[in-house]
């Protein structure tokens, strides 16, 4: 027998097993709100047209060399600007340590794996609740976590005061994971109000921040507006850490293109921490992939092209936006008794509905649509051709 006999078959992902039951099932009515992937209003995956120009122009052009250990350098310096500012005193002192990641999930991962190795007693704050993936990851780093409160169910809203008071119990320099902008599952951020008093708190208690930004862009529109919690906390002299994804805000998913990035005090400091970074990353996958990183290069490294993506990032957006508002008053139009403000107050890539598992259940076994238990609907895959049929559905499940 083989010695792994006694294997037994992992629990599925509850995002990807969505996934598979909705391809598995032959109605000609079926919806997929599961995944958080955008796509277009007839419901087809999109390749944004910054990026097939990109391709073109890299066509041809490129050798298969490996890039340095620390990624591409030129998309590393392009994604900085993204998130600290163009004309960030941070990146012209060469404060910041970077390296290219395998997109968000890879930097959040290689981040995790820093703090286990030179903070090994530490532990990470998480939201409650959270991108069911940060648990994965803290834990095969093994970095102990603890909870922060974050979403007030009744309100469908943010529970700012037990979140305040979590960040003011927690033991002084404690690790807190933020989502930068478009929280996932909830769409629910704090306001720039509320985010400058989260600084300031955490400026209080020494603490440190450690942003997941897998969505600027994807929330306002303009990525810009979407780095303003990341901003609020440098303006207060936060050292702070930072992954940064192009799956989401270039349609690069598959590509698996992101940046880590930690504020160092120097650039002394900041040399020996992206040397440690890249130390970590060689016996892991030895250097990023090159075809997402230059793709991303090319992009933003000329004034046309970027122009042309900050104009499909919201176009994106906006999509989704008025799907929101199409969900909401198709629902209020059925009659639906119940507040459906929330789908239009929540930003990003999802809505986070409230309804129950069990509510959830029924809408897939009779209406065919599918989305996790948790009741989170990703309004990416809403289209002007389902929110009638999406909306009744709902009316039918929770009257
Ligand atoms: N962080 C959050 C909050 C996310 O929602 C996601 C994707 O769903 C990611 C990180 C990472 O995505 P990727 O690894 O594809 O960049």
């Amino acid at each position: 027998t083989a010695w792994w006999h006694q294997v037994e078959p992992a629990p599925k992902d509850p995002i990807l097993g969505v996934t598979e039951a909705f391809l598995a099932d032959p109605s000609p009515n079926k919806v997929n709100v599961g995944v958080g992937a955008y796509r277009d209003d007839n419901g087809k995956p999109v390749v944004l047209e910054c990026v097939r120009e990109a391709e073109r122009r890299i066509a041809g052009n490129l050798n298969m060399e490996y890039l340095p250990m620390g990624g591409s350098v030129k998309m590393v310096e392009e994604t900085l600007k993204l998130a600290y500012g163009e004309n960030s005193d941070l990146i012209k002192n060469k404060q910041i340590a970077a390296v290219q990641a395998l997109s968000g999930t890879g930097a959040c991962r290689l981040f995790a794996d820093f703090q286990k190795r030179f903070s090994p007693d530490s532990q990470i704050y998480i939201p409650v609740p959270t991108w069911a993936n940060h648990h994965n990851i803290w834990r095969d780093a093994h970095v102990p976590q603890e909870k922060f409160l974050y979403y007030h169910p009744a309100s469908r809203g943010l529970d700012f005061v037990s979140m305040m008071d979590d960040i003011k119990n927690a033991p002084n320099g404690s690790f807190f994971l933020l989502h930068a902008c478009a929280h996932n599952p909830t769409g629910v951020d704090p306001s720039e109000e509320q985010w400058r008093e989260i600084s300031h708190q955490f400026k209080v208690k020494g603490h440190f921040a450690f942003f997941d930004m897998a969505y600027q862009g994807f929330a306002s529109g303009d990525p810009e507006r979407d780095a303003k919690s990341i901003r609020i906390f440098l303006e207060d002299g936060h050292l702070i850490g930072c992954a940064q994804s192009y799956a989401k805000n270039m349609g690069l998913y598959g590509q698996r293109v992101g940046c880590l990035s930690v504020v160092c005090e120097d650039e002394k400091q900041a040399v020996a921490v992206k040397g440690q970074l890249q130390q970590l990353a060689r016996p892991m996958y030895s250097n990023p992939p090159v075809h997402g990183a230059l793709i991303v290069s090319t992009i933003l490294g000329d004034p046309d092209l970027k122009n042309l993506w900050l104009k499909e990032v919201k176009d994106m957006a906006d999509r989704i936006i008025g799907m929101r508002t199409a969900l909401r008053e198709n629902l209020e139009k059925l009659g639906s008794p119940l507040s459906w403000e929330h789908i239009t107050k929540q930003i990003g890539m999802f809505c986070y509905s409230g309804m129950t598992p069990e509510q959830v259940d029924r809408l897939t076994k009779e209406y065919h649509i599918y989305m996790t238990r948790n009741g989170r609907i990703s309004m990416a895959g809403v289209t002007t051709g389902n929110v009638g049929y999406l909306a009744n559905a709902i009316h039918q499940v929770t009257k």
